[in-house]
């Protein structure tokens, strides 16, 4: 049986970014990663309510807001709640997310400015994750997991 490997789904191609894009992996990485593992797509923001498209939205402190100001910290941990439950029903140990992202980033996020500034820190969903023993890759570390 195929070890399960939890991925953000706009790595593979869904269009669930917030401006309604994706940022899918090169086919070939793909394939390799399907043949290797059980792929759980994981899409926080979605899984929270948020809609696509949506306002972009960045860590601030606890918190997270969209680019307007809104408060979406609620919909954030709602998702980064919805994937914890994936991992639990699965008993997934490894994540390959988006980096960079206020959700699935690793280490380093937007700083929350919305000037595209990069600041430690990890997303809500990742460091959720993480706190929970599963081990977390950004996608130029996907080969890693070959
Ligand atoms: Fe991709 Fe994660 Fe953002 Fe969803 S929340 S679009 S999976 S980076």
């Amino acid at each position: 049986m195929k070890e399960y490997l939890m991925i953000s789904a706009c790595l593979l191609g869904v269009d669930c970014k917030y401006n309604g894009g994706n940022n899918k992996l090169p086919d070939g990485i793909l394939e390799k990663l399907a043949e290797k593992y059980s792929l759980l797509p994981v899409c926080p923001e979605c899984y929270g309510g948020l809609t696509t498209p949506r306002l972009p939205s960045e860590r601030v402190g606890d918190r997270v807001l969209s680019s307007d100001g809104t408060d979406v910290t609620a919909q954030y941990r709602k998702g980064a709640s919805a994937a914890l439950l994936l991992k639990e029903l699965t008993g997934a140990r490894l994540a390959l997310l988006k980096e960079n992202s206020p959700s699935c980033g690793k280490s380093r996020i937007y700083d929350g400015t919305f000037s595209l500034t990069l600041t430690e820190g990890d997303g809500v969903c990742a460091e959720a994750l993480m706190k929970n023993g599963v081990t977390v890759y950004g996608e130029s570390e996907a080969e890693m997991l070959l």
